[in-house]
């Protein structure tokens, strides 16, 4: 079988999480510094902090900006439900707004929600491709918001030569399905020392000097053992994702002219990272017929996200608020995702296409 994400783990982890059980420091300590080390290169911000998830990233990004109830983050419905559930948690209300054809949120529907109780804007760089941050950044320049970059897939991407995770407070996931993992972990990413220093203070409780505290924070902090996999992981992030590039690449190739699957759309100035390779299938084609078709063929299709975020009854609250949402719709309804992790090569890679041609091109 063709599985849709495979961890990629070696000797250089083992030999770093033997090195951390050997020293008896299990939480947080020199491992987890010279994690973040690595990672705000990668980042290209002055400071990173690691904490326990993506999702407690998010928290504590929105917390350090000081978000709270009543105020407004925009971000996009099309998205895992930890974008939302984070807003929700800080107490402020989601604006949810619509999409573009490459599956991030669009400036003109941010600009249009912008009002006078929104603080935040939120983009996710979804399946690893950066939303269209120059738009969003000089928006938010025009109107003072501040920006939280949902970079939980999108690990090493670029937007002109800009990492994702620069251009306002960005958060990483490091779950075992992303192109880089510790199993569960996290990383907010930021060029401002006081948003830094502030993240370090909620991951620990509030507390600079030991039983000082200067605000009531909570526990996000990350395990040695989580930076111990983490670190050889950040030093082979530029060639995993240049596999998934090339993975990618042969299948643009390979379903170029298939005319009932749209490939995925890359503007220009935008590095995709392909943490998902998602097409959409034409209308009418039966999706859940192709996801067994190809998994009689051995190839395992994810859909990601087969229905928008906040489309369930729980979130039926007053602090969530959708915008017109048409594009997000029929993203939710034709998109599939083909395995391109960097653990395959050509010839996965040509079953994985051929699988999905057999089905919808007939
Ligand atoms: C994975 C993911 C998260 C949450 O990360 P966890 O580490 O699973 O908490 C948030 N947003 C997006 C878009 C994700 O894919």
């Amino acid at each position: 079988m063709i599985e849709i994400s495979q961890v990629d783990l070696r000797e250089e982890e083992t030999a770093l999480v033997l090195e951390v059980l050997r020293s008896g420091r299990l939480a947080q300590g020199p491992m987890v510094e010279r994690f973040e080390e690595v990672f705000a290169v990668v980042a290209g911000t002055e400071f990173a902090v690691a904490v326990s998830s993506g999702t407690t990233a998010l928290v504590a990004a929105l917390q350090a900006l000081e978000v709270r109830a009543g105020e407004e983050v925009i971000t996009s419905p099309f998205t895992f439900a930890a974008t939302l559930n984070a807003i929700l948690e800080t107490g402020a209300t989601a604006r949810l707004v619509d999409i573009t054809d490459d599956f991030t949120i669009s400036p003109a529907a941010v600009k249009a929600a912008i009002n006078d109780r929104t603080v935040a804007i939120m983009p996710v760089h979804l399946y690893g491709l950066p939303a269209d941050m120059a738009a969003i950044a000089s928006l938010a320049g025009e109107t003072g918001l501040a920006v939280v970059e949902d970079a939980a897939q999108a690990h090493g991407a670029t937007v002109d030569g800009r990492p994702a995770g620069s251009f306002g407070v960005g958060c990483f996931s490091f779950y075992a399905t992303k192109n880089i993992t510790t199993g569960e972990g996290g990383v907010i990413t930021t060029d401002d020392a006081a948003v830094a220093d502030r993240l370090r203070l909620l991951r620990s409780q509030g507390m600079r000097e030991r039983y000082q505290y200067e605000i009531p924070g909570h526990n996000y902090r990350m395990t040695e053992l989580q930076a111990a996999i983490g670190i050889p992981q950040v030093g082979r992030l530029e060639q995993l994702n240049a596999q998934r590039r090339r993975n990618a690449a042969m299948l643009d190739e390979r379903l170029a002219g298939v005319e009932a699957v749209r490939t995925p759309t890359v503007p220009a100035g935008r590095v995709h990272v392909y943490h998902q390779y998602t097409v959409e299938l034409a209308e009418g084609l039966d999706r859940d017929a192709v996801v067994d078709s190809m998994a009689e063929a051995g190839v395992r299709a994810g859909v990601y996200y087969p229905r928008l975020a906040h489309d369930h009854a729980c979130y039926d609250l007053p602090s969530v608020v959708a915008d017109d949402l048409d594009r997000a719709r029929s993203a939710a309804r034709s998109v599939l995702s083909l395995p391109v992790h960097p653990g395959l090569g050509e010839q996965e890679i040509d079953a994985v296409a051929s699988s999905l041609v057999a089905v919808v091109d007939r």
